[in-house]
Parts: C-alpha cells; sequence; structure tokens
C-alpha cells in the first residue's frame, strides 16, 4: 500500500526554550518512518504559534531555514490551545492525507506517532492516544484531572478517558470536524462524535522537555466549565430535580407548620425556620440563575459568529 503524507501539528505559546528540542526529536521519527515505508518523504510538522511574547516565531522560522518540512503559523494574538491547534490542523489538511497534533513539551511520547501511523495506514480514521499511567505529572495535576474526568462524565459529557489532544486524525476526519462552526471549541468533546472508525494508542506521560506549563488552575477551570456547557444541560436539569424534591421537602414542613400553630407553638421557633428557609432558598435561586447565565452567555457567543482565529503569517512552501 502506498504510504500517506501525514502532517504533525504542534500548538505553540511561549515554547521558544523546547521548541527545538521537539522537532529535533519529530524530524527524527519521520526520517525513521520515511525509510520503514510508513509514510512519505514530504510529510511535514506544523507549528501554530498562538501568539507568543517571546522568540516562538523566529525560532520556528529558523527551523524552516534549517528543514523545510518544518512549517508555521502564526496567529495574530494569544487565543488559546484548542484555537491554535484548530487553526493548526484546519491549514494543514489541504496539505496532507492525517494530522497528528501533539503538544510543543514532549509530555506525551512522540514514539506513538508509529502506531498512530500504522493504524491509519490499517484504515483508522481517528486514533486516539491515551495516557497509560501519569505518575510524572505532579500529585496536584493527576487529582485535578481526575476530579475534571469524573465530574465532566457525571455531567453528561461522553469524552475518552486519559485522552488529551494527542491524536492522528485522516484528512476525511479533518473535514467533518470543519463543518463544526461553534465558538466554544472543546475538540475532545466534539471529535469522538464525529464518528468513523477509530482506534487508541497507549503511551506514558513524560515531564515537560523544558519551560513550564501554560495551563495554570484557573484555565484549567475555566476548560473544564467550558466543556461541560458546550456539551450537556444536565446541570440545568439537576437544578430543576432539586427544585422538584425541594417541593416535596415544602409539604412536610407546611404540614409540620399547620400542626404547630394548631397546638400554639411559641413565635421563636416559627421565626427561626422562616430566615433559615428563605436564606437557604436564596441561594439555591442563586444557583440556578448562575446556571442559566451560563448557556445564555454561550448561545451570546455562537450567535455572534465570530472567526475564531485569524492568521497573520504563513510559512508554507
Ligand atoms: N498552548 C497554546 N496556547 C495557550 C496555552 C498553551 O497554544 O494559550 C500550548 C502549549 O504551547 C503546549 C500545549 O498548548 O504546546 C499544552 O500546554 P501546556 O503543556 O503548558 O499544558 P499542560 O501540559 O501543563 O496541561
Ligand atoms: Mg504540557
Amino acid at each position: 500500500m502506498a504510504a500517506h503524507k501525514i502532517a504533525i501539528v504542534i500548538p505553540c505559546y511561549n515554547e521558544e526554550k523546547v521548541l527545538p528540542i521537539t522537532i529535533g526529536k519529530l524530524l527524527e521519527i519521520l526520517d525513521r518512518m520515511s525509510a520503514q515505508g510508513l509514510l512519505t518523504s514530504d510529510s511535514f510538522i506544523l507549528c501554530s504559534d498562538d501568539g507568543s511574547k517571546d522568540n516562538t516565531w523566529r525560532t520556528i522560522m529558523e527551523l524552516h531555514l534549517s528543514d523545510s518540512r518544518v512549517k508555521g503559523i502564526s496567529l495574530a494574538h494569544n487565543r488559546g490551545h484548542q484555537y491554535a491547534l484548530l487553526a493548526g490542523l484546519m491549514t494543514a489538511k489541504d496539505y496532507c492525507d492525517a494530522a497528528i497534533s501533539i503538544d510543543a513539551d514532549l509530555q506525551d511520547d512522540p514514539e506513538a506517532i508509529v502506531e498512530m501511523v500504522k493504524k491509519f495506514n490499517d484504515g483508522t480514521e481517528i486514533v486516539y492516544g491515551m495516557r497509560a499511567r501519569r505518575d510524572t505529572d505532579t500529585w496536584f495535576k493527576r487529582t485535578t484531572a481526575k476530579a475534571f474526568y469524573s465530574f465532566q462524565k457525571t455531567m453528561g459529557v461522553e469524552a475518552i478517558p486519559n485522552h488529551a489532544d494527542y491524536r492522528l486524525m485522516s484528512v476525511r476526519a479533518l473535514n467533518l470536524l470543519s463543518e463544526y462552526d461553534e465558538s466554544n471549541l472543546f475538540l475532545r468533546g466534539i471529535i469522538p462524535q464525529i464518528g468513523l472508525k477509530n482506534d487508541i494508542v497507549t503511551y506514558d506521560r513524560h515531564e515537560r522537555a523544558a519551560g513550564e506549563s501554560k495551563y495554570p488552575l484557573s484555565k484549567m477551570l475555566a476548560f473544564s466549565i467550558d466543556g461541560i456547557t458546550s456539551f450537556s444541560a444536565r446541570p440545568m436539569r439537576m437544578v430543576f430535580f432539586t427544585g422538584l424534591i425541594l417541593l416535596l421537602l415544602d409539604v412536610f414542613v407546611a404540614i409540620y407548620v399547620i400542626i404547630s400553630i394548631l397546638c400554639s407553638d411559641t413565635l421563636e421557633a416559627g421565626w427561626a425556620s422562616l430566615i433559615l428557609s428563605i436564606w437557604f432558598l436564596g441561594s439555591l435561586i442563586l444557583i440556578a440563575i448562575g446556571i442559566v447565565g451560563e448557556y445564555i452567555g454561550k448561545i451570546f457567543i455562537e450567535v455572534k459568529h465570530r472567526p475564531r482565529y485569524a492568521i497573520r503569517d504563513i510559512l508554507f512552501d
């Protein structure tokens, strides 16, 4: 069977330190695989610079000069990992048969690319990279990530467990992905919805090769809320059921109050329960409004249909 042209897409935000190491490693893998006939010799790497503030773009240009298989796009400003990745994938899809997305920091073992491409050559359209272990991550990162996956699951989001954005997608899958023009982008939730023949490759997660994480807790939290509210209306239903249960409880309280009045209990006891229930219901109402507001915010952003990224430069020949 003829080898395919593969693109490796890397979102990069302030990655000047790690990029030369990463590109060196990936080029070596591409060389080895093309020698084995697993992919064509013009397979390439596309770096998607997410409006970095350091010398990332210059580093990409230098790497391009020393090996033209290194290509680049540069976003006009920092839009976040998901958008940088999408911009890269949508640019690459016109030039390749399949694209693999991987982070710039080599935390995800690049050797898994070999298995991914083999599966693609055998006819799989989407290959998910799945972490076998993550004991090199900090305790904090591991625990928060675990909570993130299980919370999402309870909230009704179908995502592949222990899979971040390390995956291979065929051009057909990429074209289908391009039809999703929502602004709240959560690729991990969208891609399983595409369907097509898919498979999993497991790998071990390493420590960052250089530089530091661009995902502080605040960004992770925002990401997980986006993931849930972009895909599921279950939080709203949960509020509804809470209301229903409270209504039932209220009936019992009402019965208790009527009986108390008939037995002429003291006023203080009634006052206390009244204040308590006002505070209790007040906070529940606030939570409910907050959740509804989250969805209205999403609708607000979607109806604007703004372009999701703007490419400033293209390094492609
Ligand atoms: N990244 C990006 N834009 C951002 C933040 C991160 O393109 O605003 C890229 C970053 O360069 C890296 C990937 O997203 O290639 C994952 O980021 P990082 O490794 O910092 O996250 P972590 O692995 O710590 O969750
Ligand atoms: Mg990382």
